[in-house]
C-alpha cells in the first residue's frame, strides 16, 4: 500500500516524478542489460536521430490496484508486439516481448507506492519509449538506441470521466496519410495533430475528429483515439490504413462479440453517423469516452448521437465489462491480464 499522501481522486492526466525508471541500451547490434534508474533526465547526443528525424516510438498501458489488493497490468504483450510493429515501420531494432514485459513488471514493482488506491478513479500509467540515440546528419536510421519505461499516476483523461463529449470534424489538417505512419505509434503523428487539436479546443470542443485523408469521406480517428459506433446490435469500427490499431478497440471488439453483438470493421461514411445509436472514442487513457455529438461545420451538419448527453446502454455495458476484467472482478477468459506477485 502507499505511504504517499496524494490527492488521488483529483489527479490530472499529467507527469509526476516517481522513484525509478527502467532503461536498456542497444549498442553494437544487441540489447544490453536492464538498468534501474532514479534520474529523470537522459544524456543525449545533439545529432541523435530521434531529435532530427523523428526516430521515436512509444507505447501506453496501465496498471491497476485492485479490490483484492493485487496489481494487475492490462495486455502488456500486445503493447510489446505493437511496439515491434512500429520498429519495423521506422527501422528501429525490435525489443523482444519477454524483455519488454520484464521491464514493465520491474518498473511497476519499483514504484509500487505510486499505484493509486482502488476506487480512487486513478491508475498507474506506464509509458515505454524507444529513441534513436546514435548521431546522424544524413537521413539514415541510428546505430544506437535507448529504450526507457517510466510510470506516473494519472487521473481520468477527460475531466468529466465517463460522460459524453462533443467532437468537431477537422477537414483542413490530416493526422496521417493512407500510406504514411498512422498505423505506428510514433511522435510524428502527434506533432501533426497539434494544430487540429488546438483548433478544436479554440472552438469549444473536447476533441478533433478526423476523416480519411484521401477522400475526406470516411471516419478515421476521434483525436488520438479509435472510433466505434453502435447500431442494430452491431459494433462498427473503421477499417483504414491510417489509424493506429488500438488495443482497447481490439478488446472491445472481442467483448462485443462475447456479448452477442455483431462486429464490423469497415469503412464508415461520415453520414452514417445519422443512424448510429451510440458512439465512442476508445483508448488506454480514457477506455471509452462516449461521443455526445460530432459537428461537421464546413458541411453545416451536426450529428447528435447521445441526445440526453449520457453514454448509451451498450457502451456502458462494454465499459463495465472491460473495467471488470482490468480490476480482476470479471473472469479473464481471454488471458489479457498480468497479476503481479
Ligand atoms: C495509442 C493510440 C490509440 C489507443 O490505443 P490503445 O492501445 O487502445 O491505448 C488510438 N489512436 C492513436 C493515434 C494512438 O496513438
Amino acid at each position: 500500500m502507499s505511504d504517499l499522501n496524494l490527492d488521488w481522486a483529483n489527479l490530472k492526466f499529467g507527469y509526476m516524478k516517481t522513484d525509478y525508471n527502467v532503461r536498456c541500451y542497444y549498442r553494437n547490434g544487441a540489447w544490453g542489460e536492464i538498468e534501474m534508474c532514479s534520474e529523470e533526465t537522459i544524456n543525449l547526443h545533439m545529432a541523435a536521430t530521434c531529435l532530427h528525424y523523428g526516430q521515436e516510438a512509444f507505447e501506453g498501458l496501465k496498471a491497476y490496484r485492485c479490490k483484492d489488493g493485487k496489481i494487475r497490468i492490462f495486455r502488456m504483450e500486445a503493447n510489446a508486439e505493437r511496439m515491434q510493429s512500429t520498429c519495423r515501420g521506422i527501422l528501429m531494432p525490435e525489443l523482444p516481448t519477454e524483455k519488454f514485459c520484464e521491464m514493465v513488471k520491474r518498473v511497476v514493482k519499483a514504484n509500487e507506492r505510486f499505484l493509486p488506491p482502488y476506487e480512487s478513479g486513478a491508475s498507474l500509467y506506464i509509458r515505454p519509449l524507444l529513441i534513436g540515440t546514435g548521431a546522424q546528419v544524413g537521413v539514415h536510421p541510428a546505430n544506437e538506441y535507448l529504450f526507457i519505461i517510466f510510470v506516473t499516476p494519472v487521473g481520468p483523461y477527460f475531466k468529466g470521466g465517463f460522460a459524453a463529449n462533443p467532437y468537431v470534424v477537422i477537414r483542413e489538417y490530416d493526422r496521417s496519410a493512407p500510406l504514411g505512419t498512422g498505423i505506428y505509434k510514433v511522435g510524428g503523428n502527434y506533432a501533426a495533430s497539434l494544430l487540429a487539436n488546438k483548433k478544436a479546443h479554440d472552438l469549444g470542443y473536447s476533441c478533433e475528429f478526423y476523416l480519411d485523408a484521401k477522400e475526406k469521406k470516411y471516419i478515421d480517428e476521434a483525436g488520438a483515439a479509435n472510433f466505434f459506433g453502435i447500431k442494430n446490435n452491431t459494433y462498427i469500427t473503421p477499417k483504414s490504413s491510417s489509424i493506429l490499431p488500438s488495443i482497447t478497440n481490439r478488446s472491445l471488439m472481442q467483448l462485443a462479440e462475447d456479448l452477442g453483438l455483431k462486429v464490423e470493421r469497415r469503412q464508415i461514411p461520415i453520414e452514417e453517423l445519422e443512424t448510429m445509436e451510440e458512439a465512442g472514442a476508445c483508448g488506454t487513457a480514457a477506455v471509452i469516452s462516449p461521443i455526445e455529438r460530432i459537428d461537421d461545420l464546413e458541411m453545416n451538419k451536426s450529428y447528435v448521437i447521445a441526445k440526453d448527453g449520457k453514454p448509451g446502454p451498450i457502451s456502458k455495458k462494454l465499459y463495465e465489462k472491460l473495467r471488470g476484467i482490468q480490476y480482476g472482478e470479471e473472469p479473464d477468459v481471454h488471458n489479457w491480464v498480468t497479476v503481479m506477485d
